[in-house]
């Protein structure tokens, strides 16, 4: 394996789109039909070297911002939504570590030889059952014994926990902690097992393959994330979260509106000289699309930033209900313009795009997104962003 982590972050969205073309996309039917791990595409990211593209650059890492991340989160969805999902579940986990970590020798070393040297991948442990998909509190309880510690959860879904390198779990800092006083914790392969509870047979993201998992590790106290996962959380991991999540289900419109344009431009060549009937409600969705990628955009580059001096205002920034509103407004229209995208493409299209095998199909897009406004319940954040606004004035 050619490994080259050094990749600048100008390169990264052009070597993302080329995977993206080469292979991922043409895997994707079958990570679909099959719903297995989509393995030759992150292979080729991992052979490119840019699963280290989220570590900071005095690690070796491309150091990308957020900007650059979201586009290649989006190069990389259009082609397969499912690995679109994965990379940008494993930067989000890089970041927590990268932002919260470094100053740690253990984790210094984590990202300069695991995951810059190696291009290691890491899954991601929030569910839990009986927390019933509140990421922000957890029953599962780290135990540390001087300088070892351990840790069993039962969670209901881990994208790709099979294929991974290292899971990044979420738990209660002592036993009697509070559910919400959490910390967050690596442990590496060979620390942990993790037992299939169960399957993960689901409309669409087939390719994460995400079932449910019992979890239990064994490593040294030093795995635990310094700081809470309050701060992580919010100043990192929602933040990545949304934003990279609303740019792959942006990656994902965009492939199905493109199959529309394929398909108003074929309606086009045949009748020269005359505007297609749908060509009219193709603009207005792409107009939509616009909107979308500029939502993201716009909080990606806010947050690049606010973050570009590492200080104490941009954390507070960053910790802030204004930003949380932000953050949560963004993951509710980005979830819910995703699907209807897809649907404007389907009615574009007709009988083509509702045909699984034809190649304007539009059905494992459509499947994929729905499970946007799912993967953190909508009216859960709804429900966070209502009490902000009791009480938040400057809108
Ligand atoms: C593709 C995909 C990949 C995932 N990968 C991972 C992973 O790698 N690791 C991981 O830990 N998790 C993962 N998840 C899980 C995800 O993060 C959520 O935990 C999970 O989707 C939430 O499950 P839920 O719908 O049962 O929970 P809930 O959020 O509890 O929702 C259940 C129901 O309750 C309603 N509800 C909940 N709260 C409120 C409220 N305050 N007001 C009104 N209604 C409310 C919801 O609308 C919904 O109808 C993944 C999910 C998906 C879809």
């Amino acid at each position: 394996m050619t490994v080259s982590p050094n990749v600048r972050p100008s390169e990264l969205v052009a070597k993302t789109s080329a995977i993206a073309t080469e292979v991922a996309a043409r895997h994707a039917v079958d990570v679909d039909a099959k719903s297995r791990f989509p393995t030759e595409t992150i292979t080729a990211l991992k052979a490119a070297g840019l699963l280290s593209a989220a570590v900071p650059r005095e690690f070796g890492g491309a150091g990308a911002g957020m900007r650059e991340l979201g586009a290649q989160c989006a190069a990389l969805a259009q082609g397969c939504g499912s690995s679109g999902m994965v990379l940008a579940m494993h930067h989000i986990q890089v970041a927590c570590i990268a932002r919260h970590g470094k100053n740690s020798p253990y984790f210094a070393r984590y990202l300069r030889e695991n995951l810059v040297e190696k291009q290691q991948l890491i899954a991601s442990i929030t569910s839990e059952n009986g927390t019933f998909g509140d990421t922000r509190s957890s029953i599962c309880a780290v135990a540390v014994d001087g300088d070892a510690m351990s840790l069993d959860k039962d969670a209901t879904t881990v994208s790709y926990g099979a294929h991974a390198d290292a899971q990044l779990v979420t738990c209660r800092r002592a036993a009697d902690a509070s559910a919400s006083d959490q910390v967050l914790v690596l442990f590496e392969a060979g620390q942990y097992s993790l037992t299939q509870t169960t399957t993960w047979d689901t409309l669409g993201m087939r390719g994460t393959c995400s079932p449910g998992a019992k979890f239990s590790g064994r490593g040294r106290a030093e795995q635990i994330l310094p700081g809470s996962f309050a701060d992580s959380s919010a100043q990192t991991m929602v933040p990545y979260s949304h934003i990279l999540w609303s740019a792959l289900w942006s990656g994902i419109a965009a492939d199905a509106i493109g199959r529309a344009a394929e398909f108003v431009r074929g309606a086009a060549r045949r009748n020269p000289g005359t505007v297609p009937a749908n060509a009219t409600h193709l603009a207005r969705a792409n107009a939509e699309l616009q909107a979308m990628r500029n939502n993201w955009q716009a909080c990606a580059n806010e947050f690049d930033a606010m973050t570009a001096a590492d200080d104490r205002a941009a954390r507070e920034e960053l910790g802030g209900m204004a930003w949380a509103l932000k953050m949560n407004q963004l993951k509710m229209t980005s979830s819910e313009m995703a699907p209807r995208l897809c649907h404007e493409a389907l009615q574009i299209i007709g009988i083509l795009g509702y045909k699984n095998d034809s190649p304007l199909s539009i059905g494992r897009h459509y499947r994929d997104v729905l499970s946007a406004a799912l993967m953190i319940s909508n009216e859960r954040i709804a429900g966070k962003s209502a009490s902000m606004l009791l009480v938040l004035k400057d809108i």
